[in-house]
């Protein structure tokens, strides 16, 4: 029995993925072997890669002139990475702080500028955040000639969201984004990025594979003597992902997530569903008189990753065992926040939200 599993991830998988996933475990096409098993080199393998990065590019539109690497380490690995490659000797890397997710990257590429002799700022904001609302950036905030500005458009802990009407105008300084928790939840202007990245496994496919677009002329410039190959978006790019053996399960898995969702009808049709969900969980929020709270400013609220609190903490306990009996997990908020939270990635299903907010109603109805 399959439980509605809401967590922030790893996270839920559409189900046709999982029942394809295991029908092939065994043998994948007729080959009499499973894709764990399959040389990264052989056709198989690279008929799966490139089948999977085509149909990403496809439901990004993606230009042609951005590239898609398939890399591990996860999103966390990319808040070193990113600078290692990208902070010049002397330059500047700005961060946009809007939640715990901008925050561990700007700590993360502080220890890294002394490697590369560059330095890294918080952007300062109209006011003092606790992260429930989008600070407003003049465009002096921004210097033109930074290396890079970095941000997260979705911030999974906190659950607030960025749209592309409130990208800060960074002038000339290239963007990169952090979409761990929303990449393909919603079209997107990949134009609007030098570079995106997002660990999968929120809203592509299993943990272990991290996903990187980023413009080509990126590529073009070659990093520091002292960055380990691994490490390097260039020289990754011209191994194609594979310079050492990729993570090739969850390439795969990602891949059939890929075409799960161009069956969907692609990101706009997910756009659709998921405006709807989110709807239905902040309005029984918002409506239960105060017995759970959401205090994240209304045009910052994240569609996939709703906080809440409850008005009495003591309940806590009891909501997640009585949710649990429901069939209804992984409700508990991050550690550092508290309260409850429920993610609702691309591939959990409405209906998952609809006896979410009926158990909502019921239990607060018996409990207010
Ligand atoms: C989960 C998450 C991360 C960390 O991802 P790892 O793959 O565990 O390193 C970073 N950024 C955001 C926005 C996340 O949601």
């Amino acid at each position: 029995m399959r439980v509605f599993n809401f967590s922030s991830g790893p996270a839920v998988l559409p189900e046709a993925v999982l029942t394809q996933a295991a029908e092939d475990m065994l043998d994948w096409q007729g080959t009499g072997t499973g894709v764990m098993e399959m040389s990264h080199r052989g056709s198989a393998f690279s008929r799966i890669i490139e089948m999977a990065r085509a149909d990403l590019a496809d439901l990004l539109g993606l230009p042609s002139d951005y590239a898609i690497l398939f890399l591990q380490g996860g999103a966390t690995q990319q808040f070193s990475q990113l600078p290692m490659n990208r902070l010049k000797k002397r330059g500047l890397a700005q961060y946009v702080v809007t939640g715990a997710w901008s925050a561990k990257a700007l700590e993360a590429a502080g220890k890294v500028a002394p490697l590369t002799g560059g330095r890294v700022e918080a952007v300062a904001g109209d006011e003092e955040s606790d992260f429930s609302d989008l600070p407003f950036f003049t465009d002096e905030a921004f210097d033109p000639e930074a290396d890079y500005v970095h941000l997260c458009t979705n911030e999974t802990i906190h659950g607030v969201e960025m749209d592309e009407a409130h990208l800060p105008n960074t002038q000339d300084a290239p963007l990169v984004a952090d979409m761990s928790s929303h990449i393909l939840s919603r079209p997107m202007d990949i134009r609007r990025y030098a570079m995106v990245y997002a660990g999968a496994q929120k809203n592509i496919g299993p943990s272990g594979l991290t996903v990187l677009i980023v413009r080509k002329d990126w590529l073009e410039e070659t990093p520091p003597d002292w960055l380990p190959d691994l490490l390097s978006y260039q020289v990754q790019a011209r191994h194609d992902s594979m310079l050492n053996t990729p993570p090739t399960f969850a390439i795969y898995v990602a891949g059939l997530v890929f075409q799960w969702l161009k069956a969907q009808g692609g990101v706009a049709a997910m756009e659709r569903v998921n405006i709807e969900k989110a709807a239905l969980l902040y309005a029984c929020i918002d409506q239960s008189g105060g017995f759970y709270r959401n205090g994240v400013a209304s045009e910052a609220r994240s569609r996939m990753n709703v906080p809440f609190l409850l008005a009495d903490p003591a309940l806590i306990p009891l909501f997640l065992e009585h949710a649990r009996s429901a069939g209804l997990i992984e409700l508990k908020g991050h550690k550092s926040v508290g309260g409850l939270r429920a993610s609702l990635y691309n591939a959990l299903p409405i209906e998952a939200v609809r006896v979410l907010v009926d158990f909502m109603t019921h239990f607060a109805k018996t409990r207010a």
